[in-house]
């Protein structure tokens, strides 16, 4: 059977015998998805194995940050995420409650989508994203970019394929998959990404451990459909509404707002539906349609792979989601790898490319669970304040509340407010990155400093004329020249051409943008994370080599 016949969209089955592909990638979460598109709009042929046999109707993550929404935008699908998402005009403030009907104890406002990208359309200094946040639940997303990936020619999108086992050497990846007649079926492939969660068997077969803390805490999450209950809620519109109790209890808003999630450390599913009651405190039509546990970690895989074989999403990490910090690492690791295998598979791409994606995304990993640890600590240092007499109209509970208050309202932003930790992160030691002598900028979780420092994310920036500096920039490596210059830049498009790797000039003589990106020249990859700045060429043929990963 040749390539092209196997990449049409048919059910494989056991006589689908020993099929080849560039990239097989283990799972069909956001982050397998999200790899998939990426691959196949670079003309990579993948196959993309998802063991359920369609997209589940189980509320998880309903937040993509404002980078991953960058990276969508980049990918041509901001706008159908946002389509499907929450409604632009409401407001994203979170609460802190006794009950959905009593004057909140705290409201924590945050922009809508609407007022947010006003907010960006205004400014023009960099310290803001491309892209504000879009509440999407994770239920929503995933067919949503199944739906995608199955319009793309060279992506094989295959559900009800459960992956079993690899074999690697230095020709490919052999797998075995059971196939939904029960089969066992043999794909190899030039590649193999585990993107299949936290009990990831690719992993597991890798011999690769995920180190930190484990099961810290277990919560029941339960997912309840009120039609109503969004409309007739008296203290005000937001997305998530914490109860000030004994239970955690929390309730988070989906992006329907006819469904909402509700999270409390209890005993069983019965449980959940009082709790319900008792948080929305008024009388409401409703059905609770699922009800299961979930426990915290805070963990992250020593290794990001091994030769051929690579993982990312919550197989490498896992995150408490306080701070929204899960799925959106893992788009992060999805974008890194995809035009370094991409790069690779083309031929272009040296072998620090792809060596260089463990390097690059472990430490992100481990930088967004120690986010992540602060951002729960701040919760439990608020809800440590919690005292039984705390709905009491006495003195004792006025107190009780407003310590409560206080505490909260330094504590709780340190999940809501993590622009620092989406926006701020930097590729260190990287060696496909020039790398500048000094510490450069501090690492902050809840404030974004924009920098062009070599393996910073290239800040969002206005042109003159209109456009976005990130919607001006090109697949491949650009050289953004921000002053006029005779230069022709030759030297450096020669010795990226002498290493087939796509390479363009953007001349942008803006003094706004000389301004916010500090130098006359930046060497930007197709990721949009900086190699090299400075104010006059350097050995052109070094460079190129560096950033293709041929140094
Ligand atoms: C309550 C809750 C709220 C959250 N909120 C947020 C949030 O707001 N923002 C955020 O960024 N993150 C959030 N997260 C975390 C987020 O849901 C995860 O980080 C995200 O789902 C990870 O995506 P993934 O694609 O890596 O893995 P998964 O979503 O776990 O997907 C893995 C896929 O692999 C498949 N698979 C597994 N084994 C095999 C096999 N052998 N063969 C074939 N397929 C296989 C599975 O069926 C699954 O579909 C939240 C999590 C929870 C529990």
């Amino acid at each position: 059977m040749s390539v092209r016949a196997w990449a049409t969209k048919r059910a494989m089955s056991s006589s689908d015998s020993a099929l080849r592909t560039q990239v097989i990638i283990v799972g069909a979460g956001p982050v397998g998805l999200t790899l998939a598109i990426d691959l196949g709009r670079r003309g990579i042929r993948c196959c993309l194995l998802e063991q359920k046999d369609a997209p589940q109707f189980l509320p998880k993550m309903e937040r993509c940050n404002a980078r991953t929404m960058e990276i969508y935008r980049r990918m041509g699908i901001a706008q159908k995420v946002r389509d499907a998402g929450f409604p632009r005009d409401v407001p994203m403030d979170v609460f802190i409650i006794t009950s959905l009907i009593e004057p909140p104890l705290l409201r924590l406002p945050y922009p809508s989508v609407a007022e947010a990208e006003a907010d960006i359309a205004a400014h023009n200094d960099g310290t803001r994203p491309l892209e504000p946040y879009q509440l999407i639940s994770q239920y929503t997303l995933e067919p949503l970019l199944k739906s995608v990936a199955e319009t793309i020619p060279s992506v094989d999108v295959r559900y009800a394929h459960e992956f079993l086992s690899f074999e690697q050497d230095a020709d490919g990846v052999r797998t075995k998959v059971k196939c939904p007649d029960g089969c066992v079926a043999e794909i190899s492939a030039d590649y193999l990404v585990g993107c299949d969660g936290g009990s990831s068997s690719v992993r597991k077969q890798l011999g690769i451990k995920l180190q930190g803390e484990a099961n810290l805490l277990q919560f029941r999450q339960a997912l309840y459909r009120c039609d109503d209950l969004f409309d007739r809620i008296p203290i005000g519109k937001g997305r998530h509404y914490h109860v000030a109790d004994d239970r955690s209890t929390f309730l988070i808003v989906q992006d329907s707002t006819k469904h909402f999630t509700l999270h409390a450390v209890v005993d069983s599913d019965e449980e959940m539906k009082r709790q319900f009651e008792q948080t929305v405190a008024m009388p409401v039509e409703y059905e609770m349609l699922s009800c299961a546990p979930w426990r915290q970690n805070l963990l992250v895989a020593d290794r990001y792979g091994d030769g051929r074989v690579f993982l990312a999403g919550d197989a490498v990490h896992l995150v408490i989601p306080t701070g929204g910090l899960g799925m959106n690492s893992g788009v992060g690791d999805a974008i890194d790898l995809s035009w370094k295998l991409a790069a690779t598979l083309q031929g272009w791409g040296g072998p620090n490319l792809l060596t260089s994606y463990e390097i690059e995304r472990r430490q992100i990993g481990v930088r967004n669970v120690e986010a992540s640890r602060q951002a729960s600590r701040g919760r439990r240092a608020w809800r440590s304040q919690w005292r039984p007499e705390i709905r009491d109209k006495t003195p004792a509970g006025e107190a009780a509340r407003a310590n409560l208050v206080r505490v909260a309202d330094v504590e709780q932003r340190k999940s809501n407010e993590m622009i620092g930790a989406e926006l701020g992160y930097r590729y260190r030691g990287s060696p496909v990155i020039c790398d500048e002598p000094g510490d450069g900028p501090p690492d902050e979780f809840m404030r974004y400093v924009p920098s062009t420092w070599p393996g910073a994310r290239l800040p969002h920036c206005w042109l003159e004329d209109g456009r976005a500096m990130q919607d001006a920039i090109g697949e491949g490596y650009t050289l953004l020249r921000l002053v006029r210059t005779e230069d022709t830049a030759e030297p450096l498009a020669r010795a990226f051409a002498d290493r087939g790797a796509p390479f363009s000039i953007l001349d942008v003589a803006d003094e706004r943008a000389r301004e916010i990106y500090g130098y006359d020249l930046l060497l930007v990859r197709p990721d949009l994370h900086v190699v090299w700045r400075g104010n006059r060429p350097i050995d052109a043929v070094r460079l190129a080599a560096i950033a293709t990963g041929h140094a």
